[in-house]
């Protein structure tokens, strides 16, 4: 499949009118082929327009056509072959192993939620049954499930060019809830963004939905994504991005007229704590195993390990010894953009030039353009609680490591952070009274607590939550990976006394669906 540089616009090409945007490959600084005109604020209107027309009879899909079409985007996006791959790495730097992998999430992705769909429990569904002869009032019949918000605008992520960005985990959500997606592509893989898009695009047609479930818009410097967020048919977003991004569009969808949820993921340091016992006992496979976690794809991932807490001392040292001999062998890594290693150089300097911050190891220098030479500081806790900068995300392969006087200082340093998308225990039997205090902290600041693992690496299932408090997300009750992040996109709605040919087919009291249901309040089923 040939890139078009176009715009798609339900099952339309169109060109765009505004500024153009052109990828870089990473690698080398070249500007690759085609250029894609940016949309405007009338793309973003039809593109919504269309996005309220489909909405109604999308949403009144069969589960089973809504799952087989969550599986037919797989399938093309699998027929995309080895063009997709080849056009992701060249667009974002990642070799191709890895763009591999992260096709095959994607593919997986969109398969667990056709999952989802056929089994039916985010509906939710409850029926409580009338009782006329209650005293002193009788009890109505009430039916409750959950429906789709409406169009939900998605903005692809730079570090995830395909498990976050067009078809990624907003977009398969979205769709399995019943809702169509308008996505603004990410400025720096529009290639890979084009190639996905129509993709869905043949899938939409494939199922016979209406046009309008999909769109695909391009446009930089804002204009097109703050319309979007604005736009009054859209009715929820889904972003990965930039804390000042996420809370930017953050601001737009709360000063609508008619306020809407944003679903933002920002910004998280991923604290590792070191409990004296694990330290002692295999501080040295430790901290191996963790430069491996904070140095995999050049420290891009949103879970990385920024931020390591140990106590001083004859275990740490030889820790922070151990984790120096092993970054000395990792080679510089060319990050995503241009952008991204011109924000990892600064940030970086910006910790190194700090008066409370040493220097403890580098990564190897870099070979080419772009390239992230990763980076391990110190700063002692007390300077670490006392100034917020040294808790700023840096994106990319570098993590403090701060020093304790004792446990008590691992609790005082976890109640300094903000909210986070993860938090590690690493710890043996004999910690385990010591970390259950630490807990209590870790479960009020972070959506996901690991014990005796890494956080890069985040599980696709029912369980997984890829979440926190701000600014790891702006809504800390809801998680972007895992079959719970359809709850985004539904609310509730009861249904009081419908005559039953009126009821929802998963509402009717034979059960036509087969579904899950708390009848007066027990499981049935
Ligand atoms: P970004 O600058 O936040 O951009 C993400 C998307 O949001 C782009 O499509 C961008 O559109 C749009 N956008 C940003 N600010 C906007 C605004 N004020 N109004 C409307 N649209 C806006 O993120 P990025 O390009 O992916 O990376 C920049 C930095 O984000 C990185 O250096 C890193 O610090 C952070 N980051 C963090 C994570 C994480 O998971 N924690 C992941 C990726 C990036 P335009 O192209 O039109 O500007």
């Amino acid at each position: 499949m040939s890139i078009l540089g176009q715009m798609l616009i339900g099952s339309r090409h169109k060109t765009g009118t505004s500024k153009p945007i052109q990828a870089v490959n990473p690698r080398t600084n070249e500007r690759l082929e085609p250029t894609f005109a940016g949309g405007t604020a009338a793309d973003v209107a039809e593109a919504a327009q269309l996005a309220w027309a489909a909405f109604d009879t999308f949403r009144n899909t069969a589960p089973e056509k809504r799952a087989r079409f969550l599986e037919s985007c797989a399938e093309q996006i699998l027929a995309l072959g080895e063009t997709l791959i080849k056009r992701a790495s060249l667009e974002s730097g990642l070799p191709l192993v890895r763009i591999e992998g992260e096709r095959n999430r994607t593919v997986a992705q969109l398969r667990l939620f056709a999952e989802v769909v056929r089994a039916g429990d985010y509906l939710d569904l409850r029926i409580d049954q009338a009782l006329p002869e209650r005293q002193p009032l009788p009890r109505p019949d009430l039916r409750y499930r959950m429906i789709p918000l409406g169009p939900v605008a998605v903005f692809g992520a730079s570090n995830f060019p395909l498990a976050f960005s067009v078809a990624g985990g907003d977009t398969a959500s979205a769709f399995a809830a019943g809702c169509p997606v308008v996505v603004k592509a990410h400025s720096a893989h529009p290639g890979t963004s084009a190639l996905v898009g129509r993709a869905i695009q043949k899938a939409v047609a494939a199922s016979e939905l209406p046009e309008g479930v999909f769109s695909l818009l391009f446009g930089s410097g804002n204009e097109v994504g703050a319309e979007l967020v604005k736009h009054p048919l859209i009715k929820a977003v889904g972003f990965t991005g930039s804390r000042s991004g996420g809370t930017a569009l953050m601001e737009i969808a709360a000063n609508r007229p008619e306020p809407i949820p944003m679903y933002a993921e920002m910004s998280s340091i991923n604290p590792v704590f070191l409990m004296p016992g694990a330290l002692a006992a295999r501080g040295d496979s430790m901290a191996r195993n963790l430069v491996g976690s904070l140095t995999m794809g050049a420290g891009q991932f949103c879970t990385n390990p920024g931020l390591i807490v140990g106590i001083e001392g004859p275990d740490l040292d030889s820790f922070i010894q151990v984790a120096a001999q092993a970054l000395d062998g990792i080679a510089a890594q060319t990050m995503l953009t241009p952008g991204i290693y011109a924000a990892y150089t600064q940030s970086l300097m910006a910790l190194q030039g700090h008066p409370a911050t040493q220097t403890l190891a580098l990564g190897q220098t870099e070979l080419g353009p772009n390239q992230c030479r990763a980076a391990v500081l110190n700063a002692s806790a007390q300077s670490f609680i006392n100034d917020h900068t040294l808790r700023d995300e840096v994106f990319g392969a570098a993590a403090l490591v701060v020093s304790c006087r004792d446990v008590q200082d691992f609790v005082r340093v976890a109640e300094s952070l903000e909210g986070q998308l993860t938090a590690t225990l690493q710890l043996d039997r004999s910690d385990y009274a010591q970390a259950s205090r630490l807990l209590t902290v870790l479960e009020r600041k972070a959506g996901r607590i690991l014990c005796n693992g890494y956080p890069t690496g985040v599980e696709v299932s029912h369980a997984m939550v890829h979440g926190g408090p701000f600014p790891a997300t702006s809504d800390g009750r809801s998680t972007s990976v895992g079959a719970a992040a359809i709850n985004r996109f539904l609310r509730p709605v009861c249904y009081q006394d419908l005559p039953g040919e009126l009821v929802p087919e998963a509402l009717r009291s034979e059960n036509p669906l087969g579904f899950r249901r708390l009848i007066n309040g027990r499981v049935d089923g």
